[in-house]
């Protein structure tokens, strides 16, 4: 361990200030946390609660509902990554319309969807775009090179999102975020600095156990200053200005749109969508699909569970009905998600 972790582990160990709730908004955060054994070193009165970053969690049952649509009504072939295949929509979940006879190819990342589209001309294909800005950039890519391939059978249905109007929307639900270190490796950090003005304090995280108690460290050393704050700890990746050349790409592909997330509802301008340019290749305009709101089971907290308002062992089905053999909810299925985490490594008893 370096020098600089066995501080951060003597700061957090000997922590004797108020109760603290830290909002660990990257789910890769949530896991590492979990299988690092950080939760055991904290004392009691700070509480760490899962929030909105994991994409496949925070995408709402209507599009499942609408690549469900677009596999059973309209023959199209649907390419996605493993963890969507299982989230239940409204009625069935991509697996089920696969036994229904739906075209469902997983793939491991957007440009083999576009290989798929090139290797398969007579078929229609979309990618389902899910993710925060660091793999949103990817997902353009992939746009760009079936225009320059001039693939007229690949198109991208999006449910791309941008997490700084999640931290407005969860203003307050914690006393301090760790901000999610992928992201801001490409946006920067100007915006989660702008939140120190509205009383928003955290600290951008990085993934090892060194630099993931070097920053709750941190938290708890500020918070008793009494004043809202922002610090980089993870500046090895991640600078002021971020990655140019992924925003770039991104700024000339797509254009932000209210967006609705399972949990906190629609926010404003929270969403990313193909420009009116790459229409061809946005699945919602090539296929008119009609809007869809899709409902999620009643008994499922997964919405509570990713602002905060519980943990997964609050949900009377965690454990029980619901598991990751058998996942009632997003949160269960993804490898990000909190129900996930909380299942695999024992929740809070860690
Ligand atoms: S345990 Fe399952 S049903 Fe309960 S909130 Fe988590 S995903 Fe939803």
């Amino acid at each position: 361990m370096t020098g600089a972790a066995d501080k951060a582990r003597a700061i957090i160990e000997s922590y004797d200030g108020p109760a603290l709730r830290i909002m660990e908004v990257c789910g890769t955060h949530t896991h590492e946390i979990f299988r690092l054994g950080i939760r055991g070193l904290l004392p009691p009165q700070v509480r760490l609660i899962s929030g909105p970053g994991c994409p496949v969690c925070v995408t709402p049952p209507g599009f499942i509902d609408e690549a469900v649509m677009l596999g059973l009504e309209h023959d199209v072939t649907v390419c996605t990554f493993g963890d969507l295949v299982r989230v239940p929509g409204t009625d069935m979940s991509l697996a089920g319309a696969r036994s229904k006879g739906a075209r469902v190819q997983v793939v491991y990342s957007p440009l083999d969807a576009v290989d798929y589209a090139r290797d398969h001309a007579s078929e229609q294909v979309t990618f389902l775009s899910v993710g925060f800005e660091t793999t949103t950039p990817a997902n353009c890519l992939a746009v760009e090179r079936a225009d320059a391939a001039g693939l007229g059978n690949f198109s991208l249905l999006t449910a791309n999102k941008t997490m700084p109007q999640a931290y407005q929307a969860l203003k307050g639900s914690a006393d301090a975020f760790l901000y999610p270190g992928h992201v801001c490796a490409i946006t920067g950090t100007r915006a989660e600095e702008d939140l120190v003005g509205q009383g928003v304090s955290g600290v951008v995280c990085g993934f090892t156990a060194p630099e993931i108690m070097c920053a709750l460290a941190i938290i708890l050393r500020r918070s008793q200053e009494g004043r809202p704050f922002f610090a980089n700890a993870y500046p090895r990746v991640v600078t002021r200005e971020g990655n140019k050349g992924a925003q770039g790409l991104v700024a000339r592909l797509m254009e932000p749109c209210d967006a609705t997330w399972r949990g906190l509802g629609e926010i404003p301008g929270s969403g990313m969508r193909l420009r009116d340019a790459y229409a061809a290749y946005d699945a919602r305009r090539k296929f008119d699909l009609p809007h869809v709101e899709g409902r999620s089971n009643p008994a499922c907290r997964c919405g509570d569970v990713l602002r905060g308002a519980c943990t997964p062992h609050d949900c009377p089905l965690f454990g029980k009905v619901c598991t990751p053999q058998h996942p009632v909810g997003a949160c269960m299925v993804s490898g990000e998600g909190a129900c996930s985490a909380y299942y695999q490594y024992g929740g809070e008893q860690l």
